[in-house]
C-alpha cells in the first residue's frame, strides 16, 4: 500500500473508488479484471484484525466467485450446518433448513471479516490500495471525477463511492440525499474462544432483545446481541458487564460465551439504516455498499449486497460503451433489489425487536407453526441471485 499523494498521474481508464472496507475492495478487483486502472483510497492507516464473524450468503459467494476468490473464501469460511430462532430459554421456534437450503441455492458460509479482507486486498494489484489516504471532498468536473484527500486532488473517469453509511462523497454529490437514520437499537459484537464448537448457530429473539452465534472456522464463536437503547448510550469498560446483566441468564451457551468474553473485544455500534435513496448515480460517480443502501444487519445481506453492487457495476461498464449509460443500468439494477432487501430487514428486525408479551407470544407461535418451506421461500429472491449476463446488460432495454 502506498499513499495516494506518491502516485503521480493516472492512465486512460482510470477509476477511483474511495473506502476500503467489502465493497471498496469488490468493486477495485471487479474493475481492474475489467481493464480498468483503479486506486482504493482508505482513510485507515492500516487493516487490523477488527471486526467480527460476517455471514456469506450463496448470493454473496457467487459474487465472489465471479471476483475470482469465491474458492479461497471457502478455504477459509465455515459452511453453516444448524441455524434458526430460538426464544431466550432455548426453545426452537424455526429451524433454518440449512441442507436443503445448500441443496437449493449453495450453502451459507460464516468468515471471520479481517480473512474476508486479507483475501479481497490479495486480489488487488500491487499499488491499488492507498491507506491512510481520507477523501474530504468529491466534485463532478465536465465528464471526470475528481477527489481531494489530505494531500492533494486525483481525476479521473470514475468515481465509486464505497465509503459506507456516513459517506463523505454522498454528502459531497448528493447534497439532498437523506441523512442515515438510527434503528432504535444497539448490537454488541464479540467473538469468543471456549475452547469448544458451539454445536449450532442462529438467533434467538426476547423482548426488545436478541442474541446470535455462529460457530467459526477456528473454532472460536461469533456471539452478537441487540437491544433497544437510546442513541449514543455506551456502558465504558463496562460493555461485557451490560451484556452479563441482560443475556447471562439466556440459554445455553450463552451464559458460557458471555462467562469466557472479554471487554476488550466488545464491538458496539449503534444501528442506522440510509433512507431509500432517488438514484444511485451522478454523472460519472455511483454509490456502493453502505454508502448507498446501509440496511439494518437483520438479515444478514449488507457485505452481501456490497459484492453483488461491485460485480454488476463491472458488468455493466464491461456490456456499454459509454460511462454514463452503464452507470444507469447500474442503477436499474441495483436500487430497486436493494431497496426490497433492505425494507425487508427493516421489517424483520422490528419483530425481533417487538416488547409486549402478548405480542411476541403470538410471534413465537406463529413461527413455531410455519413449515421450513415457508422460510426458505421468502429467501428465495435473495439467494437465486447470479452475476449479470453480459448479453442481458447491453440488451436494448438497458441503453439510454
Ligand atoms: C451488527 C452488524 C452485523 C452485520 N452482519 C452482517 C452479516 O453477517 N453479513 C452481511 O452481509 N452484512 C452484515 N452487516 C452489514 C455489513 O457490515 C455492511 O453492509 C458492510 O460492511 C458494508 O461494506 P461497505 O464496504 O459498503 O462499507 P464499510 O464496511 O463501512 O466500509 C467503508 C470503508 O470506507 C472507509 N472510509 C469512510 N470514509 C472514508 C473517506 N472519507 N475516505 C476514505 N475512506 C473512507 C472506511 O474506513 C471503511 O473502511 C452487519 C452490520 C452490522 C452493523
Amino acid at each position: 500500500m502506498r499513499n495516494a499523494e506518491r502516485v503521480g498521474g493516472v492512465g486512460r481508464r482510470r477509476a477511483i473508488v474511495v473506502g476500503g472496507g467489502i465493497g471498496g475492495l469488490a468493486a477495485g478487483i471487479a474493475l481492474t479484471r475489467g481493464g480498468w486502472e483503479v486506486k482504493v483510497l482508505e482513510r485507515a492507516a492500516a487493516f487490523g484484525e477488527v471486526g467480527a464473524g460476517l455471514s456469506l450468503w450463496p448470493n454473496g459467494l457467487r459474487a465472489l466467485d465471479a471476483l475470482g476468490v469465491g474458492n479461497r473464501v471457502r478455504e477459509q469460511a465455515l459452511a453453516e450446518t444448524q441455524a434458526g430462532i430460538r426464544n431466550k430459554s432455548g426453545r426452537w421456534l424455526a429451524r433454518t433448513d440449512s441442507r436443503e437450503l445448500a441443496r437449493r441455492f449453495g450453502p451459507v458460509v460464516m468468515i471471520h471479516r479481517a480473512r474476508l479482507s486479507e483475501i479481497l486486498r490479495a486480489a488487488l494489484p500491487p499499488g491499488t490500495l492507498f491507506a491512510d489516504t481520507e477523501v474530504i471532498r468529491a466534485g463532478l468536473v465536465g465528464r471526470q471525477v475528481e477527489v481531494e484527500h489530505g494531500a492533494g486532488v486525483l481525476r479521473a473517469d470514475l468515481l465509486v463511492a464505497a465509503d459506507g453509511i456516513g459517506s463523505t462523497v454522498r454528502r459531497s454529490l448528493w447534497p439532498q440525499a437523506p441523512a442515515p437514520r438510527y434503528a432504535g437499537c444497539t448490537a454488541w459484537r464479540l467473538v469468543v474462544d471456549t475452547g469448544r464448537r458451539v454445536p449450532a448457530g442462529g438467533v434467538s429473539w426476547g423482548r426488545g432483545e436478541g442474541a446470535g452465534m455462529a460457530p467459526l472456522p477456528d473454532g472460536r464463536t461469533y456471539f452478537f446481541c441487540v437491544a433497544d437503547a437510546p442513541e449514543g448510550q455506551r456502558s465504558p469498560g463496562n460493555e461485557l458487564a451490560e451484556l452479563r446483566r441482560r443475556f447471562g441468564h439466556w440459554h445455553d451457551p450463552i451464559p458460557r460465551l458471555l462467562a469466557a468474553a472479554d471487554e476488550e473485544t466488545v464491538l458496539r455500534h449503534d444501528i442506522f439504516a440510509l433512507p431509500p435513496l432517488a438514484t444511485f448515480v451522478t454523472g460519472r460517480a455511483a454509490l456502493l455498499g453502505d454508502a448507498a443502501h446501509a440496511m439494518t444487519p437483520n438479515l444478514g445481506q449488507g457485505a452481501n449486497q456490497a459484492l453483488e453492487d461491485a460485480v454488476t457495476l463491472a458488468a455493466c461498464l464491461d456490456a456499454h460503451t459509454g460511462v454514463e449509460s452503464a452507470l444507469a443500468a447500474y442503477d436499474r439494477y441495483r436500487r430497486p433489489r436493494t431497496q426490497w432487501i433492505a425494507r425487508r430487514s427493516q421489517r424483520i428486525g422490528s419483530v425481533a425487536q417487538w416488547h409486549s408479551a402478548p405480542a411476541t407470544a403470538v410471534r413465537d407461535l406463529t413461527l413455531r407453526l410455519l413449515p421450513n418451506s415457508a422460510f426458505l421461500n421468502a429467501f428465495t429472491p435473495v439467494l437465486r441471485w447470479q452475476p449479470p449476463d453480459h448479453d442481458n446488460l447491453s440488451a436494448a432495454h438497458t441503453r439510454p
